[in-house]
């Protein structure tokens, strides 16, 4: 049977990409929205919109009645579930499969048993698949997390057992923190999953992430479509992708996808799914779960194979059996994926919210063999709220090689523009330079190892700082001219200006001499180099792109007093332009100081006060837990920054706060 109309279960990047392959197939979609949503993109794309709720997931996305309302009203035959909300909800797949209305996914059977993290390790482990060593049953009590935590020897892992996107999860070292990690997990899971029970397991050190994509009719027929390793997490939650893995060579590929194809046959596997793997640095492997939908890092696959997982996943529920055989799928080149997160690297990547001012993806498609594709929810002024995942979108790029894919990956996130909240595109260019990601020695601590106080930006590096003030330069030149009302031409005669300018950034002065004729060039004072430089650059665009002798760069740019702030290459700094005289002014500037917080704790996002942990007078050591903010469904613990004593305190649990509001505050 084909389908003629499906309905799309999901808001975001998600459902506009499920829409993008049904619409290319012929068929048409329904999109389901909650009153936030109204205006969201993947409304827009739709061929139907139906309303399902208000903002809050639990009455909107997670709806089940409402959804199967809209299946109804609209005659659609079957249901694109997405990944999140209903994807992996045995129930309502259960109840659409009674309906008669097709789940575009596993059966509920499958769903069910995968689901639940005890319940797939135990199965996992009688399927003879290799698991992680622990003690799959649920845990009672903090007591009773320690006492186990204490037999399969330290350190673990406490995972709730309804898990997923890396929530309810803590590592404990020792009876301490196991005790205090189950609270946090329990919690966590409670109002993420509304199901609080907890599991142990050995915490394996040092370990890859490395999964199986796999792809299973409904005829018995399954294969596999390689790996993708996403070793780099934060809070336990992928921030890059890539297909195939450095680490994994042809015998472990094999074994690995046997594995992972014996298991999706054990539970009678139908549709596309993940094995996750975690593999230690000798290359041993141990089933961790398995995902029973599509994967957000599916593109990567796609982008090797070749593949389109959603038009499979479409052909595979209509009935159709696999089109394609093992020996059918070919690797080719390198993908890197890059989530783009609104949230703030430099402050633990906590979540960000507000209007995206500003959002200029770098333009999709194929040219020399280079791909870039961006999957994306979101347009110049939408809004990312606190009801939902705060990724903004999915940054891919292909090429023959890693290397390609990463040098094409920084210079795509160069181009990158979001104006208007926090995100983490100068964290995720900092990656794609690090060394440790270029020879590609990763491992899911490499976040907690590389930047172990934080990511505070990156350094700033010659060439990137040359690159910054020869575009401050020619931007100054090109609004001069301008401004002027010349257009580099008069009379029919070129004329050609020479300017000696002063650029101060990074706390260094950079003279130059611009002289504009129809390009520029740039003459660095310092050794007399000259730079020649073309673009195409006006005045208000946000990135200039240019040619600076033979090196193609973007820099990010927004006007500031006497200059611009510039971001590139994960950098981010003001440059003021002066006239040698200017400069001589700035020097006797006074230095403004920012204000000293340093007595305050505020609220790094806003959320709500879940507790306490701190009372009035209290001395406070340094570390100490002094409350916990919920936000985006994430605990978010606050502790002290040193020794203090609790001096005022300002809200109280179940309080809504704002960014910066001051929950404590101190004396030293
Ligand atoms: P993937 O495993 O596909 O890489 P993540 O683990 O990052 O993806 O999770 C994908 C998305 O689905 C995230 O938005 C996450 O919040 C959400 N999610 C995952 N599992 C669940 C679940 N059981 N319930 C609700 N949301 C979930
Ligand atoms: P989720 O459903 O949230 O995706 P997973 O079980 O897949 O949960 O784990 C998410 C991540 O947490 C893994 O990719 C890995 O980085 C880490 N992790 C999970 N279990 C372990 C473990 N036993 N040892 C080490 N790391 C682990
Ligand atoms: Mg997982």
């Amino acid at each position: 049977m084909g389908f003629s109309k499906i309905l799309i279960a999901n808001r975001g990047e998600i459902a506009c990409r499920i829409m993008r392959t049904a619409r290319r197939l012929g068929i048409k979609t329904v999109a389901v929205y909650s009153d936030v949503d109204s205006h969201s993109p993947h409304v827009h794309m739709a061929d139907e919109a139906v309303a399902i709720g208000p903002a809050e997931a639990a009455a909107s996305y997670l709806n089940a009645d409402a959804i199967l309302d809209a299946v109804k009203h609209t005659g659609a035959q079957a249901l694109h579930p997405g990944y999140g909300f209903l994807s992996e909800n045995t129930a309502f797949a259960a109840t659409l499969e009674a309906q008669g209305i097709k789940f575009i996914g596993p059966g509920a059977k499958a769903i069910e048993v995968m689901g639940d993290k005890i319940a797939s390790k135990t199965f996992a482990s009688k399927a003879g698949i290799s698991t992680v060593p622990g003690h799959p049953g649920v845990v009672a009590d903090a007591d009773d997390a320690a006492a186990i935590a204490g037999k399969i020897g330290y350190p673990v892992m406490l995972k709730a057992s309804a898990g997923g996107g890396g929530k309810g999860m803590r590592i404990a070292w020792n009876d301490t923190e196991a005790r205090e990690g189950f609270g946090l997990a329990s919690n966590e899971a409670r109002s993420a999953f509304g199901d609080d029970r907890i599991f142990v397991e050995k915490y394996i050190v040092d370990p890859r992430h490395i999964e199986i994509q796999i792809l299973a009719d409904s005829h018995g027929n399954i294969i596999h479509l390689g790996e993708r390793e996403c070793s780099i997490q934060r809070r336990n939650q992928k921030v890059i992708e890539e297909a195939p893995s450095p680490f994994v060579d042809e015998t472990t590929r094999v074994a690995m996808g046997a594995q992972a194809v014996a298991l999706a046959k054990a539970v009678g596997y139908e549709s596309v799914g993940t094995v996750e793997f975690i593999v230690d640095a000798n290359r041993k492997f141990y089933f961790l779960e398995m995902n029973t939908r599509l994967q957000v890092e599916h593109p990567v696959t796609e982008l090797v194979t070749g593949l389109d997982l959603v038009e499979h996943m479409i052909r595979i529920a209509e009935g159709a059996p696999l089109a394609l055989t093992q020996d059918d799928v070919k690797m080719t080149g390198w993908a890197v994926e890059a989530r783009i997160y609104a949230e703030d690297p430099t402050r633990d990547f906590l979540p960000s919210t507000g209007r995206l001012v500003r959002y200029r993806p770098p333009r999709e498609g194929l040219v020399d063999g280079m791909t870039i594709r961006n999957d994306t929810g979101v347009v110049e002024g939408s809004e990312i709220s606190v009801h939902y995942d705060p990724m903004i979108a999915k940054l891919c790029t292909h090429g023959p090689n890693r290397e390609a894919a990463t040098d094409h990956m920084r210079d795509a996130l160069d181009r990158f523009v979001i104006h208007g909240i926090e995100h983490n595109i100068p964290f995720l260019s900092a990656l794609m330079h690090h060394p440790r990601w270029r020879e590609g020695r990763l491992t899911t601590n490499f976040i907690a190892e590389e930047y172990p106080d934080g990511f505070t930006g990156e350094d700033a590096d010659d060439q990137s700082i040359e690159t910054m003030a020869i575009a401050a330069a020619v931007m100054d030149a090109i609004s001069n001219n301008r401004r002027r009302g010349i257009s580099g031409q008069m009379g029919g005669r070129p004329v050609v200006f020479s300017r000696p300018r002063v650029i101060a950034l990074a706390g260094r002065e950079i003279e130059a001499e611009v002289n504009s004729d129809d390009g520029f060039e740039v003459i660095l004072t310092e050794d007399d180099s000259r730079r020649l430089v073309r673009t195409e650059w006006r005045p208000g665009e946000a990135v200039i792109e240019a040619v600076i002798d033979d090196r193609a760069v973007a820099v990010q740019v927004r006007p500031i007093v006497n200059g611009y702030r510039l971001s590139h290459r994960g950098l981010s700094l003001d440059a003021r332009v002066y006239t040698p005289r200017e400069a001589e002014l700035a020097r006797l500037m006074p230095v403004k100081l920012p204000p000293d917080t340093s007595k305050f704790l505020l609220c790094p996002m806003p959320g709500r006060l879940v507790s306490l942990d701190a009372t009035l007078g209290q001395h406070v050591k340094a570390g100490e837990v002094l409350c916990t903010v919920e936000a985006m469904k994430m605990e978010n613990v606050l502790r002290a920054d040193r020794n203090a004593i609790v001096a005022k305190i300002n809200a109280a649990p179940g309080d809504s706060l704002a960014v910066d509001a001051v929950i404590m505050e101190f004396e030293v």
